[in-house]
């Protein structure tokens, strides 16, 4: 008998290193945004010191009446722009690959289900592109990606106003300003690039299944760690047709195995199971103590713990139940 879990471990794996690789060249880019506004925003931490230092007080409504600050703004927003089109571009590729990546392993899947015996349909380099499209649910990556703006500009100004406030070294401001500050635009692209493409390698198996005509349901198989999201483990093992994307949380790593016609699906244990197997201590640490509580008087069935909310722009979205949701079951 195969091992279904061990698999999907290792197809994740797979794309965690694929993902690694695109999350270093990101933030490699990333030293030249660094780069071009340590200057400007070390002289404006230094400025903002010195008028502070000669009695004045220096609010957010005064910071918007400097010069300097304007132009610090101005040079975010200039090199925002050159960031995000070079991360545009590496999300794209990232993306094909993952699609690529994703009908490989939907391939594979069939295979291990029994369906080698038949000749199927496979996705071709030119749905990619396709899919790439469908997993930015009709978002441009450019809108995406410079929805952060506002908020990094706000990140800075607050650590600015933190430093000023706390009577901070002004190097350690201006270097706060970028560390704390500045990435909140990195982390963005980093989330995205994540996001989109699991999303992209996750679309691509579902489609090779619909095209392969072997199969017209699958099955969610949870990654089983401490770390798993609870919605995803309580949701482990649900059939869902395959014209629907089962659903999601942000960067859900769910694999999909599919269910052959007229096959059994292949065996595996569920995520309830690989739970219930874990000590007291590990069930607990997962489940938080308001959860864990009520999960020890029986207030609830494991398959409670996910919340599924349908439509949105992504989709059906997956949730862990709260406490006071899951008390209301109990009674
Ligand atoms: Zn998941």
């Amino acid at each position: 008998m195969i091992n279904v879990v061990a698999i999907a471990t290792q197809f994740r794996n797979e794309l965690l290193v694929m993902n690694a690789r695109a999350m270093d060249d990101l933030t490699n880019r990333w030293r030249m945004v660094e780069a071009a506004l340590k200057a400007e925003i070390e002289a404006l931490a230094f400025q903002m010191s010195q008028a502070k230092a000669e009695g004045q007080t220096v609010s957010e409504s005064q910071l918007y009446a400097n010069d300097r600050y304007h132009a610090l703004l101005v040079q975010l927003q200039r090199e925002l722009a050159k960031y995000n089109a070079d991360a545009a571009a590496l999300i794209q590729a990232q993306q094909l690959s993952f699609a690529s990546m994703g009908a490989e392993q939907a391939t594979a899947w069939l295979r291990y289900s029994g369906a080698i015996q038949g000749s199927f349909y496979q996705l071709g380099s030119g749905a990619f592109e396709n899919i790439a499209a469908l997993a930015r649910a009709g978002n441009p990556l450019a809108d995406l990606l410079s929805a952060a703006y506002p908020a990094t500009a706000q990140a800075i100004t607050d650590e600015l106003l933190k430093g000023l406030a706390l009577g901070k070294n002004p190097r350690t401001t201006a270097r706060n300003m970028v560390n704390d500050g500045l990435t909140t635009s990195l982390n963005h692209a980093l989330l995205i690039t994540r996001d989109q493409s699991v999303r992209a390698a996750r679309l691509a198996t579902l489609q090779q299944y619909q095209t392969s005509g072997l199969t017209t349901a699958y099955m969610r198989i949870a990654a089983r760690q401490r770390r798993t999201c609870l919605a995803c483990l309580a949701l482990d093992g649900t059939v869902y047709p395959t014209n629907v994307m089962m659903p999601l949380h942000p960067q859900c790593r769910c694999a999909i195995l599919p269910i052959l016609r007229n096959r059994a699906p292949l065996a595996m244990s569920t995520g309830k199971e690989w739970f219930l197997e874990q000590s007291a201590k590990t069930q607990r640490d997962m489940l938080g103590p308001g959860r864990y509580g009520l999960w020890k008087q029986g207030a609830f069935q494991f398959e409670d713990l996910a919340t599924v909310h349908s439509g949105g722009v992504w989709g059906a979205n997956a949730q862990v139940t709260t406490v006071a949701a899951l008390q209301r079951i109990g009674q």
